[in-house]
């Protein structure tokens, strides 16, 4: 397989969570050789307005350094920063300016005032949380019982059909996030077919949109160990008529820059997949995944 590289889903020191410089992880995108390259740092509308707002409202500080306030001067800081960049690196790289969008339904403002932003190629639509619960990251599932489980998946399936349906982002991230932790972590086991219906609905939703779903690589090097989401239900979007699929490997370093994306092709061409693709000004260009 020749397929030119491409990496959609990466974040740099403008999320919390990133430890490289947007230059740093550019460089690297160049000495790989990436054909597209998306800076998609994290916006959560769930916490979209000015720490003031927060301090006026009482909520107190965090002292976790994931839980950031402020996301709105997080994001313009963001946005005009990566948009300058794509001028320093004209020629040399084709970066695409993006952004991970998180709980769109837990921040309307915060939403709204994102996709209206005539400098982003690429909104992945993420949701990393329930509404008032913590990111699914920082539950201890030892203290849940199994149908408490089942019950968070479902409302978290509820929540994302309820995003997918607002229909204002290019593709749905990482579609089993929480899979992440209660399996890859926690080493809890799950029946497969119990969301099958939901998750139909959602791709059927998506499809009928016009929009697509991603292969986000990062659970290949984790305990979890398949791409989110993994081959059954890519293949199920496949079969449902999706042909809009992206693939980045939710690098937070450069280390992990392109980390799995030779694989996660694989596994689009096992779910029956001819194209990979990447947003250009909100528009899917199509890059062809046979030799
Ligand atoms: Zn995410
Ligand atoms: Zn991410």
């Amino acid at each position: 397989m020749s397929l030119k590289l491409i990496d959609c889903h990466t974040h740099t020191t403008f999320s919390p969570d990133g430890e490289n410089s947007p230059e740093a992880m550019c460089e690297k995108a160049i000495e790989l050789g990436l054909s597209a390259y998306a800076i998609t740092d994290h916006c959560e509308c769930s916490t979209w307005f000015e720490e003031d707002y927060y301090r006026e409202k009482g909520v107190p500080k965090s002292e976790d350094p994931f839980v950031v306030y402020d996301y709105k001067n997080r994001f313009y800081n963001a946005v005009n920063n990566i948009s300058k960049l794509k001028f320093k690196y004209e020629g040399k790289l084709n970066l695409i300016c993006g952004i991970e969008l998180g709980q769109a339904t837990q921040g309307w403002e915060g939403a709204e005032a994102v996709v209206s932003n005539e400098n982003l190629d690429f909104i992945i639509g993420s949701l990393h949380q329930i509404k008032n619960h913590d990111d699914f990251a920082f539950f201890n599932y030892e203290n849940f019982s199994i149908s408490e489980i089942y019950n968070l998946l479902e409302m978290y399936y509820m929540e994302m059909l309820e995003m997918v349906k607002w229909n204002k982002f290019d593709v749905l991230g990482h579609l089993t996030y929480p899979l992440r932790y209660i399996i890859g972590e926690y080493g809890i086991e799950l029946k497969n077919k119990v969301f099958y219906d939901i998750i139909r609905e959602i791709f059927v939703t998506l499809i009928h949109n016009g929009k697509g779903i991603e292969i986000n690589t990062s659970g290949l090097r984790q305990k979890y160990g398949s791409t989110f989401p993994d081959l059954k239900y890519i293949k199920m979007y496949h079969d449902l008529g999706g042909e809009i699929l992206s693939i980045g490997s939710d690098a937070h370093c450069t280390t992990d820059l392109g980390a799995g994306i030779a694989d996660g092709a694989d596994i689009a061409i096992n779910a029956g997949f001819k194209y990979l693709c990447y947003f250009k000004e909100r528009k899917p260009n199509f890059i062809t995944l046979m030799g």
